[in-house]
């Protein structure tokens, strides 16, 4: 009997693997795929972009210098100041100007190490995940494909065939096509195709006639990566495409003649695949013992790049708070906030996907909304707004208290001895930070001293807060006055790491 099973190996599910091995979970992870890595998860077709939030988790548990060394990235002592970030992606196509960006606008922001997004594969991510997640004892085991879930009041059984994996709790992150979300009964709701988008790795003879980046044109976008050959063309087909086969040369070529307006000829295709914008998210995340995170629980299309970084974001909102509940120490409740704080994120996510959709649309209406979005994009507020939203710097989880921290990813605090928030997260633990000389909160702290970390000592800047407490998952629940009181400190600990140990 596992504490917990996870299906599916992908970069959620070794995320979260990760988290429940950290607290000390035993976790095993089931994939369908014998080897890890492929064409489709390599750059260039694999290529994903981190946003800044996404980024600042793996700086968080010690995976920051990995991932930049797996994915070619190197390590930037500058990353270390507020900086404007180097690109700041784009609305339906339609580009940011990065120095555009207000970054004294952007709440709580201190230096960090992980203050930008970056450009990765899914295979480099994989592989980072899956070295931490082994590391800290789980177990994976490949060429595993889940057919059936049943659950009961104190289990759950995972079947592939005839073989049984007996788990206290199941976590469904096998994508966006789940056959843990189907089998578990989870509601799926949403919107259905305007379009179909294709990827592709392909030689073209000319392939000047194509503009490099996004190009919107009167029927679609395509867009030119920088790989020779690497292209993305949307074609407004109302999702027509039969999906169930890779599209062939011939029809690639049609759309991408179409929609680019040139008569661009491919000669070959390596590889190509396709997707659309169905819209669709589970009413919940949780059905008794069985959890979804990830594509599971929410898919749009990968316009604005943000699936991957909103399941991150799933897998660590979720990971501590089904250790504590498996290990017995949550308090009441707890399970149930992880439904009630990343459901609206990914609502949150699925819209933002549909108005990027709905000003691409081929029809004068989109037309006449994207020369207004581009005039907004023109402006300061507008670019900062936009990349609020795609950073993940505007997620804020309502958590009942009116202080604009609390709810948020915590800034990176940083002592005047020079420990930052980042050092102090590495082990799973919450953290308190006491930043008045008298220590006001260090007895009271000691109580929680296996779930939470007590750091005292001035902060280089402590944004005006005498004590700030951090959930494990980085997000801010208490923050105390330069005197703090004590039993609101007491009130916060208990809500989030339960009764203190005798
Ligand atoms: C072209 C494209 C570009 C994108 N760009 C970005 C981007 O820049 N930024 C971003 O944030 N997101 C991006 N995305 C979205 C992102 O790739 C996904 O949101 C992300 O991969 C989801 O991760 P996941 O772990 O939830 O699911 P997946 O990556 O789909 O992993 C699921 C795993 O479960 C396994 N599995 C499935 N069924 C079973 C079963 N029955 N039994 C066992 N194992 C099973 C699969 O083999 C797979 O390994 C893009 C998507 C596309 C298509």
């Amino acid at each position: 009997m596992y504490d917990v099973v996870i299906v599916g190996a992908g970069p959620v599910g070794l995320f979260l693997a990760g988290e429940l091995g950290l607290a000390g979970c035993s976790v095993l992870v089931l994939e369908r795929e014998p080897e890890p890595g492929s064409s489709w998860r390599a750059h260039p077709l694999g290529m994903r972009g981190l946003s800044a939030a996404s980024v600042e988790a793996f700086y968080r548990r010690g995976m920051l210098h990995p991932l930049r060394t797996a994915s070619g990235v190197p390590d930037d002592p500058a990353a270390d100041e507020s900086a404007p970030p180097r690109s700041a992606g784009h609305f339906g196509g339609m580009v940011l100007d990065p120095a555009g960006i207000d970054l004294a606008a952007l709440p709580f922001r201190l230096p960090s190490p992980a203050s930008e997004g970056m450009l990765t594969s899914l295979e480099a991510v994989e592989e980072v995940l899956a070295e931490r997640a082994v590391k800290l004892g789980v177990e994976i085991r490949r060429g595993i494909t889940v057919d059936a879930v049943a659950q009961d009041e104190e289990s759950v059984a995972v079947r592939v065939g005839e073989h049984e994996y007996a788990a206290r709790w199941a976590v469904g992150c096998d994508g966006g096509r789940s056959v843990v979300r189907g089998l578990a009964g989870f509601e799926f709701v949403g919107t259905q195709p305007q379009l179909t988008g294709y990827v592709m790795l392909a030689t073209v003879a000319d392939l000047e006639k194509l503009s490099p980046g996004f190009t919107l044109t009167p029927t679609g976008m395509y867009v030119r990566m920088p790989t020779d050959g690497h292209l993305g063309v949307l074609d407004f087909d109302g999702g027509a495409f039969d999906r169930s086969k890779p599209p062939s040369r011939d029809h690639l070529q049609a759309v991408l003649r179409r929609v680019s307006g040139t008569d661009v000829t491919l000669t070959g295709v390596q590889l190509a695949s396709s997707f659309t914008d169905r819209a669709m998210q589970t009413t919940t995340y949780r059905r008794g013992r069985i959890l979804l995170a990830g594509d599971a629980a929410h898919i749009h299309s990968p316009l604005g790049g943000q699936g991957l970084n909103t399941g991150l974001g799933d897998a660590m909102n979720l990971g501590w708070k089904l250790a504590a509940t498996a290990l017995g120490h949550a308090p009441d409740g707890l399970l149930d906030t992880y439904t009630r704080e990343r459901h609206p994120i990914g609502a949150r996510v699925l819209d933002w996907s549909r108005a990027q959709v709905s000003v691409m649309r081929p029809d004068p209406y989109a037309r006449a909304l994207q020369e207004v979005i581009r005039d907004v994009l023109g402006t300061r507020d507008g670019t900062t707004y936009v990349f609020e939203k795609t950073s993940g710097a505007s997620i804020r989880y309502d958590l009942g208290s009116e202080q604009p921290l609390i709810g948020r990813v915590s800034p990176e605090f940083r002592l005047d001895d020079g420990t930052r928030l980042g050092d102090l997260m590495d082990d799973g633990r919450g953290v308190v930070f006491d930043f008045g000389a008298d220590r006001g909160l260090r007895d009271s702290a000691m109580g929680w001293e296996s779930r939470i970390r007590y750091a005292a000592g001035a902060a280089k800047n402590d944004l005006g807060f005498g004590a700030v407490l951090v959930r494990p998952d980085g997000v801010v629940v208490w923050t105390g006055d330069r005197v703090p009181d004590r039993e609101a400190f007491e009130r916060a600990a208990s809500r989030w790491f339960g009764t203190p140990a005798a």
